[in-house]
């Protein structure tokens, strides 16, 4: 069952040259979360804006549940369109204790039912025993999942998260990542969840929308998207992948560090070669074509900066059991199913 349905929106500021959300549609199934990815300024908050009813597209339609929310004619405004909002600063009430706080959202229910409400929520974010505490007595982890109860105690249809994450510090943040996905599936409900960081998006989404200047670039699973991406700019900005420019040669393409397989490649005689970071196997060679400037540990992997007989920067990243000192000029190979060509610019 679709829970939101988007068609065609547009919207451009007066002030701008540009529009900031341009001809965008997607649907989203019910309990799914959608991550929206891609980098500052590319129109993330305006489109969830557009979905919240805080923002009115030139063009489109949006349709909440089945119930058309926004189009030309009609436009039904935030509070009624059954949805919870986290922004990434946590716009708690500072003079509202943890209780008060959640309840705020549960106005118009009885007593017991906004107890039970509130008691439900803070069970699923953790946070039973912190009832009576004011925002200023907890940690920016912990605001933020006032915010969340807060924002899930009515049971809305549809959860709108924007950089909810982007505030903490970085150890609260990947524990919170960790848990965000299950505290929405425990929810049960539909999330539109919104980050400029690629990781995040891929671990707490369902889908992922990566979008580019106002416009979806691509939409589908975390897998399709990191394995599949349908341009070199999704490449790039979510695998961070390298790109060689590349030359047809029989069954094979021809690169300045080697001929490579490549299984779908499209009819084009020169393209450019991507290759993410973790597809290279390195090995040292006297003759090798590929040198290593810099390599840098990082724990888990180790982090190469090579360069090749051009000038031109790799980068590479291998498990801590291949740890090749700089200096060395090493042969690179590539799993066959891993690189892909993409026209040239
Ligand atoms: P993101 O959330 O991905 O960083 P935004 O949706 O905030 O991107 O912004 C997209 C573009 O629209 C940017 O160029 C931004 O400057 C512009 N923009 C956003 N809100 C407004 C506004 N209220 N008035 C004018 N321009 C805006
Ligand atoms: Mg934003």
């Amino acid at each position: 069952k679709v829970i939101l349905r988007l068609q065609d929106a547009t919207k451009q500021f007066s002030e701008n040259t540009t529009p900031a959300v341009k001809n965008v549609s997607l649907t989203l199934q019910t309990g799914n979360i959608l991550g929206l990815l891609g980098p500052s300024g590319c129109g993330k908050t305006t489109l969830l804006r557009i979905i919240g009813g805080f923002e009115r597209p030139q063009t489109g339609i949006v349709e909440i549940d089945g119930q058309i929310v926004g189009d030309r004619t009609t436009w039904i405004p935030p509070e009624k369109r059954d949805i919870g909002i986290v922004f990434q600063d946590y716009a708690l009430f500072p003079h509202l204790t943890v209780t008060e706080n959640v309840a705020f959202g549960l106005k118009g229910y009885g007593k017991q039912q906004i107890q039970k409400r509130v008691a439900q929520a803070l069970t699923l974010v953790r946070l039973e025993g912190f009832e009576k505490r004011y925002p200023y007595e907890l940690s920016g982890g912990q605001q933020q999942r006032v915010a969340l109860a807060r924002a899930l105690a009515p049971q809305p249809k549809l959860m709108l998260l924007d950089e909810p994450l982007s505030n903490l510090d970085i150890q609260v943040r990947l524990q919170l990542r960790e848990e965000i996905r299950d505290i929405l599936k425990a929810a049960g409900t539909s999330a539109i969840f919104v980050t400029h960081d690629q990781e995040e998006a891929l671990a707490v989404s369902d889908i992922v929308g990566v979008m580019r200047q106002g416009h979806l670039e691509q939409i589908g699973t975390p897998e399709e998207i990191y394995t599949h991406p349908a341009s070199r700019f999704v490449a790039e900005f979510v695998t961070q992948a390298n790109f060689l420019p590349a030359r047809r040669q029989g069954n094979l393409w021809e690169t300045e560090i080697g001929c490579f397989a490549v299984k779908a490649s499209h009819s084009h005689e020169i393209g450019e070669m991507m290759i993410r970071q973790e597809d290279f196997i390195l090995k040292p060679a006297t003759d090798a074509p590929v040198v290593i400037r810099t390599r840098r540990f990082l724990g888990r992997e180790y982090r190469y900066c090579l360069q090749t007989p051009s000038g031109k920067e790799l980068h590479a990243r291998t498990m801590i059991n291949t740890a090749i000192p700089e200096g060395t000029r090493v042969q690179l190979s590539i799993a066959d199913d891993a690189v892909r060509i993409f026209p040239s610019k």
